[in-house]
C-alpha cells in the first residue's frame, strides 16, 4: 500500500512502526454549531481510509479529538447566555449523530482538549524545561519556534519567508514575544472565560498543544498517521511537530496525509462567507450514504466541488448499485439451481478480477474514485452475467462481492429486509403459543428475533402489540 505523506512530498510505501498495527491521529472539529460538508470530507476519507486498513488486516487505533475551548466556542455561549460546556457538549452529540448518518465509525478514543488539561500543563511544563518555552510575564507561555530545527519541514516553509510575512501580522500582546515566530501553549484567562490553575497563570491551551498532548497519551510518543484537512499543514501540523518533537525527541508521525478542500459551486465554502451547507441540511434531502458516495467519487487529495447537480448524480450512481443488489436479492429468492453450473465456474476468475482492481486503486494512496470504478464494473458484470437461469450460489457469490466491497468505502448497498406485518402476527402467535405451552426459553427468543428487527412487543391487557421501533 502506498499513501502519499506531505512530509516528503512524495507517494511511499506504507510500513507500520509495529507489524500488523496502525495508530492514526485525525483532527478533528471546533464544536461550536453544526458540521458543515467541508467537515465532512476528512471525516469521510480518512473513515474510509481506516476501514481499508482493517479490511488489509490491520488492527487500527484510531484517534480523533473534539476541540471543546476555544473562542468561537465562547462567543455562542455568550450571545446564548449558556455556559462554554453546554455549546460544546450539544454539538459533540450533534456531531456524532451526523457521524452515525454518513455511517463514520466512531473513533477508538474521542477525547476533548477540557479532559486533558493535566496532560497539557505537564507537556508544557517539559517544553519550559528544556528550554524550548518561556512564560512572559503576564503569564503567557510561548514556544520558542527558532529553537526547534525541524520547523518548517512539514509546510516547506522556510524560516526566513515566515519572519517576513509574520511581521507584517504583529498585533498586540505580539511584544512580549522573543520572536515573532513563537505562538502562543498558554494564555491567560479573560473575564468571563473558562479557565485552569496552572504554574503560569489561571488561563486556558492554545489550539495546537491539544493534539500533541492527546495524541501522546492515546497513541503513544511515535505513531504511523497523523490526517486533517490541507488547511491545517500550516500552522496547525507545523506547531504539533515542534511541540511533540521537542518534548520527547523522537519523530512524531511518519506519515502525514492531508484531504484537499471541498468547494461551493467552485467557491470557496467558509462559515465567514455564509456560503456552506450542514450536513444536516443535506440530510433532509438525501439519505447521508448518498453524501458519503459523492465525497468518495473523487480522490482525496482532489479539490472537490459541491454543487445540486454532482449530489444528482452521486444520487443516481449510488442507485444503480443499490438496485443491482436488490434484484440480485430477488433473483436468489427464485433462483432453481443451488450449484454453480460450467459456465459459472469458468467465470469465477473475472469475478475476482474486479476486486483486484479495487484493491490496486486504493493501494494507490487510497483512490477511491478509481475503486467506485471498480465497483461500476462489477455491477455491470452483475447486470449482464446473472440472469433468471442463474444458480443461487453465482447469484450470492456475485451479491455478495458488490457488498463486500462497498462495505470497505462504508457504504451500505443491502437494505435490510424488513419484516412483513404478516410475519410479525405469525410469530406472536408462536410465542403465545410457546408461553401456553411454558417454553419460555422460546417465547423469549422470539421477542428477540423481533426486536432485532425493530419490532417491540406490548403485552396489554386486550391482548400483545407491537409496533415498529
Ligand atoms: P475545524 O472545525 O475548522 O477545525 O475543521 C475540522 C476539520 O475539517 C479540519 O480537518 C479541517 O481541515 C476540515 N475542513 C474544514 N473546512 C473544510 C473544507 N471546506 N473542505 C475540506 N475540509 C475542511
Ligand atoms: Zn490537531
Amino acid at each position: 500500500m502506498k499513501v502519499y505523506n506531505t512530509l516528503t512530498k512524495r507517494k511511499e510505501e506504507f510500513v507500520p512502526l509495529k507489524e500488523g498495527k496502525v495508530s492514526m491521529y485525525v483532527c478533528g472539529p471546533t464544536v461550536y454549531n453544526l458540521i458543515h460538508i467541508g467537515n465532512a470530507r476528512p471525516m469521510i476519507v480518512f473513515d474510509t481510509a481506516r476501514r481499508y486498513m482493517e479490511h488489509k488486516g490491520y488492527e487500527v487505533n484510531y484517534v480523533s479529538n473534539f476541540t471543546d475551548v476555544d473562542d468561537k466556542i465562547i462567543k455562542k455561549a455568550i450571545e446564548e447566555g449558556v455556559s462554554a460546556q453546554e455549546i460544546s457538549e450539544r454539538y459533540i452529540e450533534e456531531c456524532k449523530k451526523d457521524m452515525a448518518g454518513m455511517n463514520v465509525k466512531p473513533a477508538t478514543t474521542h477525547p476533548q482538549a477540557t479532559q486533558e488539561i493535566d496532560g497539557m500543563i505537564s507537556m508544557i511544563s517539559t517544553l519550559i524545561e528544556k528550554g524550548y518555552a518561556y512564560a512572559a510575564e503576564d503569564g503567557t507561555v510561548y514556544f520558542r519556534t527558532r529553537q526547534f530545527k525541524g520547523y518548517g519541514k512539514l509546510s516547506h516553509k522556510n524560516l526566513d519567508d515566515l519572519r517576513g510575512g509574520n511581521r507584517s501580522l504583529l498585533v498586540s500582546g505580539e511584544d512580549q514575544k522573543e520572536d515573532p515566530l513563537d505562538f502562543v501553549l498558554w494564555k491567560p484567562k479573560k473575564e468571563g472565560e473558562p479557565s485552569w490553575p496552572s504554574p503560569w497563570c489561571d488561563g486556558r491551551p492554545g489550539w495546537h498543544i491539544e493534539c500533541s498532548v492527546m495524541s501522546k497519551k492515546y497513541l503513544g510518543d511515535e505513531i504511523d498517521i497523523h490526517a486533517g484537512g490541507e488547511d491545517l499543514i500550516f500552522p496547525h501540523h507545523e506547531n504539533e511537530i515542534a511541540q511533540s518533537e521537542a518534548c520527547n525527541g523522537t519523530e512524531f508521525a511518519k506519515y502525514w496525509l492531508h484531504n484537499a478542500f471541498l468547494n461551493i459551486d467552485n467557491r470557496k465554502m467558509s462559515k465567514s462567507l455564509g456560503n456552506f451547507f450542514t450536513v444536516r441540511e443535506i440530510s433532509e434531502k438525501y439519505d447521508l450514504q448518498v453524501l458519503r458516495f459523492f465525497m468518495l467519487s473523487a480522490h482525496y487529495r482532489s479539490p472537490l466541488n459541491f454543487s445540486a447537480d454532482l449530489m444528482e448524480a452521486a444520487k443516481n450512481g449510488l442507485d444503480r448499485i443499490l438496485n443491482t443488489v436488490s434484484n440480485l436479492t430477488f433473483l436468489s429468492g427464485k433462483a432453481k439451481d443451488a450449484e454453480l453450473n460450467a459456465q459459472e465456474q469458468e467465470k469465477q476468475a473475472e469475478l475476482a478480477s474486479y476486486e483486484t482492481k479495487f484493491d490496486e486503486a486504493m493501494d494507490d494512496d487510497f483512490n477511491t474514485a478509481d475503486a467506485i470504478a471498480a465497483i461500476f464494473e462489477l455491477v455491470k458484470f452483475a447486470n449482464t452475467e446473472v440472469n433468471g437461469e442463474s444458480s443461487k450460489a453465482w447469484i450470492d457469490a456475485v451479491k455478495q462481492k458488490i457488498v463486500e466491497l462497498s462495505d470497505i468505502l462504508g457504504l451500505i448497498v443491502e437494505k435490510e429486509e424488513e419484516l412483513l406485518d404478516a410475519d410479525i402476527e405469525k410469530l406472536i402467535e408462536e410465542r403465545q403459543a410457546a408461553r401456553k405451552a411454558k417454553d419460555f426459553a422460546r417465547a423469549d427468543e422470539i421477542r428477540g428475533i423481533l426486536l432485532e428487527k425493530g419490532i417491540v412487543l406490548k403485552d396489554t391487557r386486550e391482548g400483545v402489540k407491537w409496533e415498529r421501533a
